[in-house]
């Protein structure tokens, strides 16, 4: 059985980061794939050539994980594919919707969604959303906005971490919304992609055409709202869409990973009206949210899961559903593929590059290595006592990733980085798990470090 294209997509969603899959993997389409080659379909020159240089090898590594082959790809170039997808790097602004998936919604919400091309994915409903302590609030503030658009909290605010089902929400919302008898006009995007039609349209002279789009509307839905941060000119136009469809009483939903006071260089007026609604977060889900989540996705995909091995997954995955559902499906390709069932034996060695061996644990001189490579320090200054932020920093790292990732104590931790005392690692490790929540560029390069670990014992 080959694999197949929404598979591997899936898959590569963990692994690049989540605006470079819109703008670049999304759009490819897949015109053949078996198990020797695949052939994708770009909407343009420009896209071809970046996914070739940069996602190219991903894929192939991806298809040799789940085949142990080596598959051969080809990107081929069809314009109107481009029309289609990208319209927001290749087409003027257009009003609605083409009618491409009429079947799959109802009749009625078709002229209603308003934006172009970015569509609702049909997974992501209220119906196939696991509610738990953890999201029970987001949830429910989600459900009354979807009921009483513009009259129970506006805007409503979800924020969470990575991978908890923010975007599932907000589209809950919109398909919501869109099913209704008489549904109000929708549009759902992420702001990365307002700021790129807002862009284009002030090359292109269509700033009127860009505002009226969003005139009459009955919600607006923005995803991961945090990437205005610093954008000066799409937070002034943003402005004004909010307040003319907030004093229209169009229903706004936000998603952002963070709430609006962490989010810097924003505008202060932005960042109280967001305030204005209902501010809901989204916490790591529960155990029992994750093995429920488990086994709805075994159910959808008519695939025996043993409860030992959803244990095993959901203890392994803990802090992100994407890469649960990621380990899910590795798991449950690799045992179709090869017509065996899934156990956690089996689990254990499909998952071993993520995470890691329990016969080949991390040491700590394994994390000092890395951390050392990784940001170009030599080992004697990483166990030394120089102060400099190049050094310390990564120092503060290694201790704790040496805390996370191994069994040792803060004292045999601080007698391996140079004799530290064990308050001094126990500060580094508070100081670093909490930069982490408020810095996404070092919690990027913490888990590429710890992601380079595991492939270097795996
Ligand atoms: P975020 O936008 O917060 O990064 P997503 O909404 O994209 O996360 O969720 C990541 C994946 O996890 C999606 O496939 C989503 O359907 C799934 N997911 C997250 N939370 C839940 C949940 N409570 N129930 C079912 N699936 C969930
Ligand atoms: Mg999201």
């Amino acid at each position: 059985m080959a694999p197949n294209w929404a598979d591997v997509k899936q898959l590569l969603a963990n692994r690049v980061d989540a605006r470079d899959f819109t703008t670049w993997i999304e759009p490819m389409a897949v015109d053949n794939l078996d198990d020797e080659q695949i052939s994708l379909v770009a909407p343009n020159k420009f896209v071809s050539d970046w996914f070739q240089e940069h996602y190219a090898d991903f894929v192939r590594d991806i298809l040799f994980e789940l085949t142990s082959r080596n598959i051969r790809l080809t990107v081929t170039v069809d314009g109107n594919a481009g029309k289609r997808q990208l319209s927001f790097l290749s087409e003027p602004i257009v009003e609605k919707a083409p009618d491409r998936d009429a079947d799959r919604n109802k009749k009625v919400a078709r002229n209603r969604f308003v934006s172009d091309n970015y569509q609702l994915n049909p997974k992501y409903t209220f119906a196939r959303f696991v509610v738990g302590g953890s999201n029970q609030f987001a949830h429910a503030a989600s459900i009354s906005v979807a009921k009483k658009p513009g009259m129970a909290f506006n805007p409503l605010f979800l924020y969470g971490g990575t991978g908890l089902g923010k975007t599932h929400l907000l589209h809950g919302v919109g398909h919501y919304l869109l099913s209704q008898e008489k549904s109000p006009q929708v549009i759902l995007m992420t702001s990365e992609r307002f700021t790129n039609e807002l862009i284009q349209a002030i090359q292109q002279g269509h700033i009127n055409a860009f505002r009226k789009k969003f005139r009459k509307i009955g919600a607006l839905l923005i995803d991961d709202i945090q990437f205005l941060a610093g954008k000066e000119r799409t937070q002034e136009e943003f402005f004004h869409t909010f307040n003319e469809l907030y004093e229209s009483g169009a229903q706004i939903v936000l998603t952002s990973d963070r709430p609006p006071n962490q989010i810097d260089r924003l505008e202060d007026r932005l960042r109280s009206r967001f305030g204005w609604g209902l501010i809901a977060d989204i916490q790591p889900a529960e155990l029992e949210t994750r093995l429920a989540i488990l086994n709805d996705l075994a159910r959808e995909a008519s695939t025996n899961l043993p409860s030992d091995a959803a244990m095993f997954l959901a203890e392994n995955f803990q802090s992100n559903i994407r890469e649960l559902e990621g380990a899910f499906i590795r798991v449950s390709a690799y045992a179709s593929l090869n017509g065996v069932d899934i156990n956690v034996d089996m689990a254990r060695r499909v998952l071993r590059t993520l995470i890691g061996d329990v016969d080949n644990p991390v040491g700590i001189d394994d994390i000092q290595r890395e951390v050392c490579e990784y940001f170009r320090v030599k080992l004697p200054d990483l166990l030394g006592s120089r102060k400099m932020r190049n050094i310390a920093l990564p120092r503060q790292i290694g201790g704790y990733l040496a805390r996370e990732l191994t069994d040792a104590s803060f004292p045999e931790i601080g007698h391996k980085f140079g004799g530290r005392d064990h308050t001094t690692i126990i500060h580094a490790h508070r100081k670093i798990a909490e930069m982490r929540r408020k810095d996404p560029a070092l919690d990027r390069s913490i888990a590429d470090i710890q992601q380079r670990l595991r492939r270097s014992l795996g």
